[in-house]
C-alpha cells in the first residue's frame, strides 16, 4: 500500500505517519526532515535548501526530483511507501504520478489531517526540539515533564529556526495557496481520507486504520 499524509503544519502528520509506518511496515519518506538533513551539510546543495527553509519557502522541484528519484526504488515499492509532506503542489503531484507510472504502482489513499489555521498557528508556536538528542515536544500537546528541559537528556529545548512568527506565517500561507487546492483535487479523485486532526493521537490513528481496512 502507498499512502500520502497531508495537512497544515502542526496537524500531527509526523506523529500519525510514524504510527502507520510501524503498524503497516511501510517505508517512510518525510520530505521536510530529509531536506533538513541535507540542509545541515555544508555543501552548495545544503546551503541552497537551508536558505529556502529559513524563509518558509518551498524548495525547487529540481531538488525535490533528486530526493524523490533516489528514494523510489523497486525495493521500497515492494514494502509500500508513506509520503509525508509530499507532494505539496500540483507540479510535485505530477512528478510523483509519472514516477509511479514508471514503476506500475499507484497511491491508494491520501490522508488529510485537518485542523484550523488558528490551531495550526497555536501548535507551531509551541513546538520545541532538543538541540542535543533531537527529541520533539509541544508545550501544548506533548509537554516535557520539567519546564522546557528535554526529558531524555536534560538539555534546554529550543524552537526550530524556521518556527519564528514570520516564517510560520509564510509556511501557512504557502500551504493555503499551494497545498489546499491539491488536497481538494485528491478529494475529487475519490482517494481522500479526511480526519479531524483535533482528536487525541490514538483516536486519529484508529480512525485511519479503520478506514484503510487494516
Ligand atoms: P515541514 O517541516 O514539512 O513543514 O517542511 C519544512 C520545510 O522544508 C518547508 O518550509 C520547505 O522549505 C521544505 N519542504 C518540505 N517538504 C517540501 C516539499 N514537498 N516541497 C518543497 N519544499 C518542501
Amino acid at each position: 500500500m502507498n499512502l500520502i499524509v497531508l495537512g497544515p503544519q502542526g496537524s500531527g502528520k509526523g506523529t500519525q505517519a510514524r504510527l502507520l509506518v510501524s503498524k503497516l511496515g511501510l517505508v517512510y519518506l518525510e520530505m521536510g526532515e530529509v531536506l533538513r538533513e541535507l540542509a545541515s551539510k555544508k555543501t552548495p546543495l545544503g546551503e541552497k535548501i537551508a536558505s529556502f527553509q529559513s524563509q518558509g519557502k518551498l524548495v525547487t522541484d529540481e531538488i525535490i526530483t533528486e530526493v524523490l528519484k533516489s528514494f523510489l526504488t523497486e525495493e521500497n515499492f515492494k514494502k509500500g511507501i508513506l509520503f509525508d509532506g509530499f507532494p505539496r503542489t500540483f507540479p510535485q503531484a505530477g512528478l510523483l504520478e509519472d514516477e509511479l507510472k514508471n514503476h506500475q504502482v499507484k497511491i491508494d489513499r491520501v490522508i488529510f489531517l485537518n485542523i484550523s489555521f488558528q490551531e495550526s498557528l497555536r501548535r507551531l508556536k509551541a513546538r520545541r526540539i532538543c538541540p542535543t538528542c533531537g527529541a520533539n515536544y509541544n508545550l501544548v500537546t506533548m509537554p516535557p515533564k520539567n519546564g522546557e528541559l528535554c526529558d531524555q537528556c536534560g538539555s534546554q529545548l529550543i524552537a526550530r529556526s524556521d518556527e519564528t512568527d514570520e516564517v510560520i506565517k509564510e509556511r501557512l500561507a504557502v500551504y493555503q495557496k499551494e497545498t489546499l487546492p491539491l488536497i481538494e483535487a485528491y478529494r475529487q479523485k475519490g482517494i481522500l481520507l479526511e480526519v479531524n486532526g483535533g482528536q487525541p493521537v490514538a483516536a486519529i490513528h484508529l480512525e485511519i486504520l479503520k478506514n484503510l481496512g487494516s
